[in-house]
Parts: C-alpha cells; structure tokens; sequence
C-alpha cells in the first residue's frame, strides 16, 4: 500500500462533490443490497424478492416467443451489426410512434421519438435537458428515487409534492400550484403508478395537464407501465392532453414486455403544436444523445416486429396474473393487522402499504421491519423510506402467485411473532 504522501503525486481524485452528491440519495438499489445481506444462510427456503420489480425470472412471465423471435431475426439478417444514428434506426422510431400514436388523438412522427438505453437513460436525458442553473422540478412523493438521484448528480433542484393516499395516491394539485415558481420546469408523473400500483383517471390526467399549462411547466409522464392495468380504470396517456400542455413521454419495452434486460426505451415528445421544438428543447434531446451511448442496434432493428405482431393473448396472459398477484397482495395485507393497504393496486406491479409499528414489539421503523423480515423469513420488502414515505412498505406483486402466497405466509408468521403481547 502506498501511504499518504506518495498519493499526493497523482493528480486525480474521485469527484468529490458528485460523491457526496450520490451519498445523501437514497437508492433502491443501496438498500436493497443492505436487505440481501442481512439474509440469513441457514434458512433453506427460498428467498421471496417482493423487493424489485422484475418479474423475468419466473416462467409464468417469460416474454412472448414472437419478442424473441423478433430479435434473433435482426441478428440473423445482418442488417444491423453497424453503428445507429444517435436518436435511434428510422424503422425503430417510425414503429414506436405508430405504436403509441394508436392510443393518442393525433399521430405521432419518428421526429417526435428518440430511442433510448431503456427507459432510466429516457430520464437521464430528459432531467439533463431540463437542468437550466437554478431551474427546479417538482417530483412525486412517493416515488421512483432514481429521479432524485439524477438530480442530485446533476445539481439540479427538487420540490416534493404528494401524492394522496385518501383520493386514490392522486396528484395533490394545490400543493403543485404552492410549490411552483417562476425557475420550476417541469412536473413527473409516473403512470400506472409505481409505487402505488394506480391508474389515473382520463379526468385526473387532464386537470394535471391544466394545472401545468396554468403554471406554464412542462409535463413529464413516465409511462414505462403503460398498460399494465387490470382494475377498472384504463391505461389514458399523459399525451393525450398534450394540446393544453406539452409532455415529455418515456417509456421502454421493459414492463410490457417483460424484458428489463433489453434496454431499450424512448423519449417522445407529445406536443402538437409544436413548443418544445420551438423552445429548443427537442434539439438539446438530440445533442444530449448525440454525444451518449445508444442501445444495441439489432435491438432497435427488433423493436418494429416485437411492437407490431406481439399477440394480445401475450399481454391478456401477464394481466391476468397480475391481476391474481394484486388480489393476493391486497386480501393478504387485510389479514395482518400491522400493515394496511390503503388502495387495491390497479396497474403496475407495485403496492404502498402502511406500517403501524406501534403493534409491534421491537421493530420502531420500516428500515428494521424489512431488515429483519430478510433475515428471520428470507422475504426482501423495499422499506417506504426508499421511495420517500417513512413507516410505509412497497411491496411488488410483479412474481409468481405461489411465491407471493408464501412470502405473504411469512410475513403473516412474522408480524405475530413481533406483535405487541396485550
Ligand atoms: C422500471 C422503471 C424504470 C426503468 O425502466 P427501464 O426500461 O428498465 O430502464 C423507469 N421508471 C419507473 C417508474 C420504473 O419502475
């Protein structure tokens, strides 16, 4: 090893301002990891991940055969072994704007979308396009931290509103109006919900639209669970409204699909009439990804046969399950008197429960109940404090139906276990 003096030659250091940036966000993935290792060897059942959302690895999702037909196609043509342009392959782009255009009232054009590594560098690009100095962006709490982790890397500044579990996790819009000021940029949305697992009414949807055009910001709807509902109100997308104001929509194939190891999402702009060309905001989207990296070129060469011949008896098979997996979720969390659910999940993969710790005997916060649920019943549970809420759980019903049941089964056995004695 060498000592302190002779590590003063090198001129380089880790960034410490971006470390101690990255230090203070909190991260699913950090915490995550904290909760797997605090699992315990000796248990020989299997670990019930109810932590992430990524249902891949059990059978009962596997992707649909035509997706991955689509792919080893594009590998096979040869047509696509060479570098894409930067915004994405014109048959890429062309296909996804086809693809959502069919939910919207205007068609959208390959220029409205730029393709992405997934739909994480979807936000990574969006937040560095909109990060002007001193600019601020209003964020839902609870939410998806990655957002507030670009942020903090890139110093740009975050306001927190709520979203409320009596109405449904719906958008608190008066605490937008009082948190806006003339230096905010935009408001995220992320619909379905994660983590609340809601779907927002085509009414919702569209007084959000009128707040933001009344506020003059701009509308960034993370939409990667489009379509991933199964109560009884239907997927309506942010662009639907983007006539009162302009959105942002980023999305991937990753949930739908089934398929977060493909990397491939996209930025689309719903903007028909025009603004954020005209404000340069599309021009600095293409810039940014000028000088980024691009998703594998077969994948882009795959993504127009996966959007156009993927059968809905795939996308009816993954709801039903879903739809089995919330019940279970939401009658099973009824059963225990320490944690309720406010609200049955209706889309994503995702549900908030509260915690009440004051029934338990020796656990005082949501980071201690999932530390040692992990290791006394090998059941990981992402603690509410990841995503912003305190004494909640984020629980992902997004696994198999008889994995949940019996992870659901040990939470049940460790809830009694620490219960207050009356
Ligand atoms: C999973 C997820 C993402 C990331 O999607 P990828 O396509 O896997 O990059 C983004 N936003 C939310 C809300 C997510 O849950």
């Amino acid at each position: 090893m060498e000592n302190g003096s002779e590590l003063e030659k090198w001129g380089f250091r880790g960034n410490e301002k971006l470390s101690a940036a990255l230090a203070s966000a909190v991260t699913v993935r950090g915490i995550l990891m904290k909760l797997f290792e605090s699992l315990s060897k000796d248990d020989p059942r299997p670990t019930v991940p109810l932590g992430h959302g990524d249902p891949s690895a059990f059978p009962c999702f596997r992707t649909a055969a035509v997706a991955e037909d689509a792919i080893v196609d594009a590998v096979r043509s040869a047509k696509y072994n060479g570098y894409a342009p930067s915004v994405g392959i014109l048959p890429a782009r062309r296909a996804i704007a086809d693809y959502l255009s069919r939910d919207l009232p205007y068609a959208l054009s390959p220029d409205d979308v730029h393709v992405t590594i997934g739909c994480i560098q979807a936000i990574e690009v969006t937040m560095a396009v909109l990060a002007r100095p001193g600019a601020n962006i209003l964020l839902p709490r609870p939410g998806f931290p990655y957002y507030e982790s670009r942020a903090a890397a890139i110093n740009l500044e975050v306001r927190h509103f709520d979203l409320n579990p009596e109405k449904g996790w719906e958008v608190d819009l008066e605490s937008i109006e009082a948190l806006a000021d003339e230096n905010t940029v935009a408001m995220v949305i992320i619909n379905p919900g994660n983590p609340c697992g809601t779907v927002y009414t085509h009414q919702h949807l569209k007084k959000i639209a009128e707040t933001a055009r009344k506020l003059g910001i701009l509308v960034v709807a993370d939409e990667v669970y489009h379509h991933l509902t199964f109560g009884s109100n239907p997927f309506v997308p942010m662009g639907a409204f983007g006539s009162i104001v302009p959105v942002i929509t980023l999305g991937s194939i990753s949930k739908r699909w089934i398929v977060p190891g493909w990397r491939l999402g996209w930025i689309v702009t719903n903007d028909p009439n025009g603004i954020l060309r005209k404000l340069g905001v599309v021009e600095c989207i293409t810039s940014y990804l000028n000088m980024a990296a691009d998703p594998p070129t077969f994948m882009q060469g795959a993504v127009p046969h996966m959007l156009e011949k993927t059968g809905e008896d795939f996308f009816a098979k993954v709801i039903d399950i879903l739809r089995e997996a919330a019940g279970i979720c939401y009658d099973r969390i009824e059963e225990i008197p320490c944690i309720t659910c406010p609200n049955k999940p209706e889309g994503s993969m995702f549900v908030m429960a509260k915690l009440n710790v004051s029934l338990l005997e020796d656990i005082n916060d949501d980071m201690e109940f999932c530390l040692k649920l992990a290791k006394e019943e090998s059941v990981i549970v992402l603690p509410g404090v990841a995503v912003g809420m305190e004494n909640w759980l984020r629980i992902t019903f997004g696994i198999d139906p008889s994995s949940l049941e019996d992870g659901f089964g040990r939470i049940k056995a460790f809830c009694e276990r620490h219960a207050k004695k009356q």
